[in-house]
């Protein structure tokens, strides 16, 4: 039951989505993550082996990336359109915001990552004794 031959095709974009939705891009049904951001080893529906897929830094930088694309650009408007509030106001108005859209994406774009991983079949190389397997 793990041969990708039980499974129909799955096309990226099913995949990727599957992902972000913190599903397990081969069936969809299994969950991805045991906790917040811990991955399951293995897909509790298809078996499917996740470990693999190692995301790394990427869903961090990702992130980063959206949290910042959205955030800096309100805070520009806010001093240029609004009455050039304090500091401690854009301390306690962005700072929790961009706390809060950090924990709720991270999730959702390293789901997406590993889908994107699984989708391409870039897994990352088994360890061995001496290391990684592979030329030095
Ligand atoms: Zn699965």
């Amino acid at each position: 039951m793990n041969d990708d031959e039980d499974y129909a095709p799955v096309d990226f974009w099913t995949a990727l989505f599957r992902g972000w939705c913190g599903r397990c891009p081969r069936c969809g049904q299994g969950a991805l993550f045991g906790r917040f951001l811990k991955m399951q080893s293995h897909c509790p529906a298809c078996n499917q082996a996740l470990e693999p897929y190692r995301a790394d830094d990427a869903p961090a930088y990702f992130t980063i990336l959206v949290v910042g694309h959205i955030v800096v650009p309100l805070v520009l408007i806010v001093e240029r359109y609004g009455q050039q509030p304090p500091l401690w106001f854009h301390a306690l108005l962005w700072l929790p915001l961009s706390v809060l859209l950090a924990l709720y994406l991270l999730p959702h774009i390293k789901g997406a990552v590993i889908a994107l991983l699984w989708a391409h079949r870039i897994a990352a190389p088994k360890p061995s004794a001496s290391g990684l397997d592979g030329p030095p």
